[in-house]
């Protein structure tokens, strides 16, 4: 089971990592050199992530749907509502990721990390 909100810049950082492959994953043909070398990075990142997480990812992933999504101006980046306001408290601060109650998302309002270089 998750229990939100969680903290862990790593877990956040290794989630999107994943749905970013993820995406990849689904522009290239499976058989490529690409669609390969994609799989073994999503190996390796999925290694990192709890088996929670991964079973949540997962089912989002089969929908089709992204499992990571950054609060905008209080909006879920996922589908959009709004979100209760304790919730987007508790997402303030960098690190920290919770789900989103109106479509699962995992969410993220802060950047993960202010002292990293931006990465995608
Ligand atoms: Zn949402």
């Amino acid at each position: 089971m998750i229990h939100p909100p969680m903290y862990s810049a790593e877990v956040l950082s290794q989630l999107r990592s994943l749905n970013w492959l993820t995406e990849e994953f689904r522009r290239v043909p499976a058989d490529s050199a690409e669609g390969w070398h994609l799989r073994t990075q999503m190996r390796a990142v999925r290694a990192r992530l709890p088996n929670a997480i991964l079973t949540h990812h997962d089912r989002l992933a089969a929908e089709g749907r992204v499992s990571a999504a950054q609060v905008g101006d209080g909006n879920c980046g996922g589908c959009g509502l709004k979100l209760p306001k304790t919730l987007r408290a508790e997402l303030a601060p960098a690190g920290c990721f919770g789900i989103c109650p109106h479509c699962g998302v995992f969410l993220w309002s802060a950047e993960s990390s202010a002292a990293r270089p931006a990465h995608r």
